[in-house]
């Protein structure tokens, strides 16, 4: 800088606070300000994994941060926050989320079949599901699996064990069902799945073997367990720090769950076909109304805090798949959706899962979200749905399911905003899984 220069910059400076003296007198003028520091920088350690330049959406529900930043060290959570609180230094490396949305990994908490490194692999983790509950393992399946595997990495997966109910109850398979007849045996079958590695129970209350929503020729009923049995379970479970999640198909059963405590209520307790009026009015094509009767039993589910899990895009196409006519394929729709939509204005807790694997493998579960949404949840809400409730439900929320400090560090990055259109959630940019870079591929 000249000599010229730097008098030229102290006279700039000096009328700047002459004129801003004369403004202080009248005005409250303030000083001008120092150049800029950064804002209270946190420093970031030299072997941080860093994914910044993005929104984050950090699954608890919490309004998005613009300009976000996640700090990850081993396989760990260790900051998230504003960018500009964090100071990087130049080892560190820096993932770019190029302006798209930084999202916990997304838990799929109602699947099947599962286990196999490749389903874990390809269907899961590679499309930023991270993590996959395995509701219904036969016992020679259960075994707990790394993330790394000898095919690469794969999503985590908690499983369930079989289904415990009576001989010949749901499903009515050997190796997915674990039999019992009284409630000591039903409670040492809640020791031995937990011995196994299970991180939740499995019930299923199944009055028959159909339930499409119109009078069928025959009905062919099948055993269940009773009140003692399952309360036996219930409390067995409870003991182990564990949760006991319910296949409940229709509304038929739904009080036995009730009043034996049960925590989740897997797909919809549909309604009888006389408990629910349905709508002809083209405004109103989705919703019918329901009996006072069936709205209270909604109430009581919301009421005893148990979690529904309505798997609505699997029992939706399977019903419109039998449905010959359009009023039918309505009929399918009104009879899923209402009773979710009530028990979500009801102010419900829900949690996404999907039911796929035996006859339809999911990637992200984005039509599930699209059937959430449809309800009246809101894209934050489908998100934590699918993030926070979904590890909850299947008894790993203290270590998964939100971008918080200590929660283990899977993350993914997806291009767009999905709470401006959740189909954002199929751009998979980035996938961490357990601190490590899944996705892009080295
Ligand atoms: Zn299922």
């Amino acid at each position: 800088m000249t000599g010229l220069h730097k008098r030229i910059e102290r006279l700039n400076k000096l009328i700047a606070r002459g004129i801003c003296l004369l403004l202080l007198i009248g005005a409250g003028c303030q000083p001008a300000p120092e150049p800029r520091a950064p804002r209270a920088a946190h420093v970031v350690s030299p072997d941080a994994l860093v994914v910044t330049n993005g929104i984050v959406i950090d699954g608890t529900g919490a309004p998005p941060i613009q300009d976000g930043i996640v700090v990850i060290a081993e396989n760990k959570i260790v900051a998230v926050g504003h960018a500009a609180d964090y100071a990087l230094p130049p080892e560190a490396r820096v993932l770019d989320a190029r302006g798209g949305t930084i999202l916990p990994g997304i838990v799929n908490s109602h699947v099947h079949e599962s286990m196999s490194p490749l389903v874990r692999q390809f269907y899961f983790l590679r499309r930023g599901v991270t993590t996959a509950c395995d509701l219904a393992t036969p016992l020679v399946s259960m075994k707990r699996v790394p993330v790394r595997t000898e095919y690469g990495l794969a999503a985590r997966v908690f499983f369930s064990g079989p289904i415990i109910n009576k001989p010949q109850g749901y499903p009515g398979t050997e190796e997915f069902l674990y039999a019992v007849n009284d409630p000591a045996q039903a409670r040492r079958a809640v020791d031995e799945v937990v011995a196994r590695g299970a991180s939740m129970i499995k019930l299923a209350l199944e009055p028959w073997n159909w339930k499409l929503p119109w009078e069928m020729a025959s009905r062919e009923t099948i055993p269940n367990l009773t009140l003692d049995e399952l309360r036996a379970i219930v409390a067995q479970t409870h003991a182990h720090g564990k949760l006991v999640r319910v296949h409940l198909g229709t509304v038929e059963m739904l009080d036995l769950a009730l009043d034996a405590g049960v925590d989740t209520i897997e797909h919809v307790p549909l309604p009888r076909l006389e408990e629910i009026e349905f709508q002809t009015d083209a405004s109103n094509r989705d919703f019918a109304k329901l009996a006072p009767v069936y709205e209270a039993q909604l109430a009581r589910i919301v009421q005893q805090k148990i979690v529904l899990v309505p798997t609505l895009d699997k029992i939706i196409t399977w019903c419109e798949g039998y449905a010959v006519t359009d009023a039918r394929k309505r009929l399918c729709r009104q009879y899923a959706l209402t009773p979710v939509r009530r028990f979500y204005q009801m102010g419900g807790t829900i949690a996404l899962g999907d039911d796929s694997g035996f006859e339809t493998r999911t990637g992200m579960p984005v039509a599930e979200m699209r059937r959430l949404l449809s309800v009246g949840m809101t894209s934050l809400q489908v998100i934590q749905a699918s993030t926070q409730t979904a590890a909850r439900v299947c008894g790993h929320s203290d270590e998964l399911g939100t971008l918080e400090p200590g929660k283990l560090a899977d993350v993914i990055v997806v291009k767009g905003n999905p709470l401006n259109d959740i189909e954002a959630m199929n751009w998979i940019s980035i996938v961490i899984v357990d601190g490590q870079v899944a996705v892009p591929f080295k």
